[in-house]
């Protein structure tokens, strides 16, 4: 069976998707599969050819290297990597899309709208999972429904912002307090997301959000552990032991997670059994709000006094080796290869209606 291997994409996360791309060209079992790497480059287009098989040496790879955080200047061979194609050539019968995309266009439900189209099967959440997960208005007010906690929010649209800014402002300091968090909708890896301290400061993170997307949301702020719980599978769902991210920084924003590396991975993260069992359980309520398949993250906050919150549901997590995601699924025992594995036989049972 062929797997097509798409990644990079016109998102911020380009990077991080080279990256994986390169975990899954080690570890998948050749001996049942035939991979096909599919790079979109910054640009949007689709590449295919076999040099792409090394995916960080011949990708428009431009910063990270998995325990090296300085800039890497490399040399590019843009005309060895492959040749155009038309996003339809991936048709193909007896084939599986596994997509690494992360971020606006690939984790939003658009690129599995193109596989649905094409009647293929693909790993991870379909259309509807996608574009949910990706929305941060959409995913709370879902989250809200099935009665799972969060932090206070409000959200805006850019009408509303642009014709009743003083009202709108107002109510978020009725309702909330400073800090507050401010994020476009849609978007992921802490882009465009700020922390506003007073109203000066949340004038302008407002401001920067609408840059990003014409829907923001403005969250009560709180201090609390980030703690991330891995799920696997489809109608069955698995939750992982909870993970915790802990920060050596107070917002864990795009240059701390990806360039200065300043968080270290706690598998598992020491917390009191009754808490552990309860976010398994919120984990697979958000996954299955969601209509979630194959795999997600979902990611919260826990107080000193163990008071939970959601934050989000990421439906294709960072996913190289050193990721959070398959690093919780190896402390179960699951190593790497079998997880590609699984949700490669995830994305066919899903395909042919059997869960
Ligand atoms: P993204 O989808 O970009 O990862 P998040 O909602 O996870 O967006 O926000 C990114 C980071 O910002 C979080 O991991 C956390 O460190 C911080 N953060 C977000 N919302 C809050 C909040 N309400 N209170 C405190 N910290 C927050
Ligand atoms: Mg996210
Ligand atoms: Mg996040």
């Amino acid at each position: 069976m062929k797997v097509f291997l798409i990644y990079g994409g016109k998102s911020a996360e380009h990077d991080i998707s080279i990256l994986t791309a390169h975990s899954i060209v080690k570890e998948i079992y050749y001996n049942y599969y035939d991979v096909i790497p599919v790079y979109i480059t910054r640009n949007g287009e689709w590449i295919q050819g076999e040099t792409l098989l090394e995916p960080v040496k011949y990708s428009d790879f431009l910063r990270l290297t998995p325990g090296d955080t300085k800039q890497m200047a490399l040399e590019k061979d843009q005309q060895s990597t492959g040749i155009i194609i038309s996003p339809a050539e991936v048709k193909s019968d007896d084939a599986v899309i596994f997509p690494v995309l992360h971020g606006p266009n690939g984790e939003d439900g658009t690129v599995q709208g193109l596989f649905e189209v094409l009647d293929m099967p693909y790993v991870g959440c379909g259309v509807l999972a996608s574009a949910a997960g990706m929305d941060k208005i959409v995913s709370k007010q879902l989250f809200q429904q099935v009665g799972l906690p969060q932090v206070p929010y409000v959200p805006v649209t850019r009408f509303d912002w642009q014709n009743q800014q003083e009202e709108f402002l107002q109510r978020c300091e009725g309702s909330l307090i400073y800090p507050m968090f401010v994020k476009p909708a849609n978007m992921g890896s802490s882009v465009g997301i700020s922390k506003a301290n007073d109203k000066d400061e949340l004038l302008a993170a407002i401001e920067v959000a609408f840059e990003y997307d014409s829907r923001v949301v403005v969250e009560q702020g709180i201090e609390a552990r980030e703690v991330e719980i891995a799920i696997l599978g489809n109608s069955d769902v698995h939750a992982s032991v909870p993970g915790e991210i802990v920060k050596k920084v107070d917002f864990y924003d795009y240059e701390e997670k990806y360039i200065n590396n300043s968080v270290d991975l706690n598998i598992p993260a020491e917390l009191p059994d009754e808490l552990v069992e309860k976010l398994q359980e919120y984990a697979a309520t958000a996954f299955r709000a969601l209509d979630g398949s194959g795999l997600s993250r979902c990611d919260f906050f826990v107080t000193s006094n163990n008071e939970i919150y959601i934050n989000e549901v990421n439906t294709m997590p960072g996913f190289t080796q050193f990721s959070m995601y398959p690093l919780l699924w190896e402390h179960a025992g699951l190593k790497y290869s079998d997880l590609v594995e699984e949700l490669i036989q995830l994305a066919l049972k899903r395909y042919s209606g059997k869960t």
